[in-house]
């Protein structure tokens, strides 16, 4: 792999290389990125294995290799330390609880000796302490160049450092950003950098339809109120009507909330405009918009905060405009409501398209790696996504000898996953598999309604400890699992990918539904139908592709290295019943497999060494 991605490097090539869990693929192109001196730009999914590769890995090849060159690691400007806010707050917050003052005192301690500013360093406050807001920017909030701390801030500094590297680590929300001149994006980070390493490439495409989507939400709006309320008490600008223009389209914005009705959901926006009343509210918050975005453009002259409440008002109007006058044909327009907030969204049908011209504007080498990107071994659905036509492809299998390490349940007489008892029933199935197990797993759920009904079902059922998602911060849940080393954890959405459980504290994955996204969803119902228009078959080439991938993710969380042994069980019966299922399984990495529960039994009490043999006669 490395050699492949070495000359990829050299060609200024694509590549897209699947490859499996335990191949060691970070080292695989962090030794051809170091070894090529050329200016390289890898982007992972998340900022925890930014911190990974940057602290760990990159330093740990870097100097095996003994080769010089800058590294630097640059993060959403949330993860930096913003020395004006925390100057501002030390002489003005009054923080909601004591924990809060307390946590204070330690960020100001921990602000004078940093020197990256980057917060993951100060462990002992948890990521989401409602302190952090007060004490890191938004775009919204800095002040730029106007700035007193401009030369020392900590963005600043990163950013600098970032133009600087020979490797820069970034993370796909802050790459879009960037690319999509994005709120978090500075625009600068792609040119110069004659090579992009993509890891945890699957989940590009979503990334990507985030960021070249355009969105307005009655967060921000409501946002923009207070702070122009705010600034013009500060600055002053007596500009006559300011104040009461930032009262009315506060109170717009939820009248615009009650017009889409009282229960949270997500639609087309065809669907929130046929609703009576919905288009009177509508046209009322575009009109209040209007009104406050031209009060400022008057205000603006009078000061930072307040240019910079009529630059956000006149960016969410032009967006607002674009989604109630005629969307352009090649957007998906759709919402979503929460109990007090909306989200208008504009969704690109295809990310292909922009994806693709942004890679056109300078040759350079493009390499996507995951463990999961292929279908059956087949990479038409991501290179499709991404329009990677010319991308050449490639994969690495495990090392790992699934047969002997692994065995996949597939129980027998489950009903159908629309049956109302289903969820029961797949409970049902699973308890004496988790007396086999002796705890020690994942129950992973495709919807939170089936993980609520578990985790009520479940009490007073398990001889385990039960852990269950949204009761506690997942880094929290996970470090608990871990120590426990008996636990059940049920987790939906996040839990079915990026955790790495390795050892005997995770001997069990069950997974109750084959993970097809629900079929009401707006964004896929659109770009089904425009498949469709085109010929092309929707379930085939989009659904099946993407539940596949998801599959792969959830059941790749049972086996992390060599030592590791576990059952995997399915509980979906279209495995076997339905024609698609044959992909799936293709897809799987090669268990061994069976549909008796005594095999579980033995596969849990008996000796690594016999495991095949025993298992593949039951099957038979
Ligand atoms: S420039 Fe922005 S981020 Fe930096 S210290 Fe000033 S306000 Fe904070």
């Amino acid at each position: 792999m490395a050699a492949r991605i070495e000359r990829a490097l050299a060609d200024q090539s694509m590549l897209i290389a699947e490859s499996g869990t335990g191949t060691g693929k970070t080292y695989a192109y962090l030794v051809p990125a170091l070894l090529s001196g050329k200016k390289v730009l890898i982007s992972t999914g998340t900022r925890n294995l930014q911190d990974q590769l940057f602290h760990r890995d990159l330093p740990a090849v870097r100097d095996a290799l003994a080769v010089s060159g800058k590294i630097a690691l640059l993060k959403g400007r949330a993860n930096y330390l913003c020395l004006h806010r925390l100057e501002r707050a030390d002489s003005e917050a009054r923080f909601a609880s004591r924990r809060d003052s307390e946590l204070f005192v330690r960020v100001r301690e921990w602000a004078a000796r940093t020197r990256r500013g980057d917060i993951s360093e100060l462990a002992e406050v948890p990521e989401d302490a409602e302190l952090w807001p007060w004490v890191t920017s938004t775009p919204e909030n800095c002040l730029g160049s106007k700035c007193d701390r401009y030369n020392d801030c900590h963005v600043n500094q990163a950013r600098r450092e970032a133009l600087a590297a020979d490797v820069l680590v970034v993370n796909h929300h802050l790459f879009f950003a960037d690319l999509a001149l994005k709120e978090e994006g500075f625009g600068q980070l792609l040119p110069g950098v004659e090579a992009v390493i993509f890891d945890e490439a699957h989940q590009l495409p979503d990334v990507a339809s985030n960021f070249f989507g355009l969105t307005v939400s009655a967060h921000q709006l409501v946002n923009l109120c207070r702070d122009t309320i705010a600034e013009e008490l500060k600055e002053q600008s007596a500009v006559p009507g300011l104040q009461a223009a930032a009262e009315k389209m506060d109170k717009a914005v939820a009248d615009l909330r009650l017009a889409f009705g009282r229960e949270p959901q997500r639609g087309p926006w065809a669907m929130a405009t046929a609703r009576q009343g919905f288009r009177a509210a509508l046209d009322d918050a575009r009109a209040r918009l209007t009104d406050l975005t031209n009060l400022l453009d008057q205000a603006a002259a009078k000061g930072t905060g307040l240019a910079n409440c009529f630059r956000r008002a006149s960016g969410y109007l032009d967006r607002f405009m674009m989604l109630c006058e005629t969307p352009p044909p090649e957007y998906i327009p759709w919402f979503e409501t929460s109990a007090r907030g909306f989200l208008l969204r504009l969704t690109p049908l295809d990310v292909a398209n922009p994806f693709r011209s942004c890679m056109a504007d300078h040759p350079r080498s493009w390499i996507f790696t995951s463990a999961t990107l292929a279908v059956d071994g087949n990479f038409d659905h991501f290179r499709q996504q991404l329009g990677l036509d010319e991308a050449e492809t490639a994969i690495w299998a495990s090392p790992f000898d699934y047969r002997r390490q692994a065995l996949m349940y597939l129980p027998e007489r489950l009903p159908e996953p629309s049956a109302p008892e289903f969820t029961e029933r797949v409970l049902e199935a699973a308890l004496p598999v988790l007396d086999a197990s002796r705890g020690r797993a994942f129950l992973l759920f495709t919807s939170h309604r089936a993980l609520k009904y578990a985790a009520e079902w479940l009490v007073g059922k398990l001889a385990y400890p039960l852990l269950v998602q949204g009761t506690a911060p997942r880094a929290e849940l996970l470090d608990r699992f871990r120590a426990l080393g008996n636990a059940v954890l049920l987790g939906t959405g996040s839990f079915w990918e990026g955790v790495d459980v390795r050892g005997e504290a995770l001997s069990c994955v069950i997974i109750d539904k084959l993970p097809f996204a629900t079929p009401d969803d707006p964004v896929l119902k659109a770009r089904a139908s425009a498949m469709e228009e085109t010929g092309r078959n929707p379930f085939v080439d989009y659904q099946l592709p993407n539940a596949v991938i998801a599959l792969k993710q959830g059941a790749g969380r049972l086996i992390r290295d060599e030592q590791d042994r576990g059952v995997l069980m399915l509980c979906d019966p279209r495995l076997l019943r339905k024609s698609y299922g044959k992909v799936f399984l293709a897809s799987l990495p090669p268990m061994a497999r069976t549909r008796a529960f005594p095999d579980v039994q033995n596969f849990f009490t008996q000796d690594t060494t016999d495991t095949t043999g025993r298992v593949d006669a039951a099957t038979g």
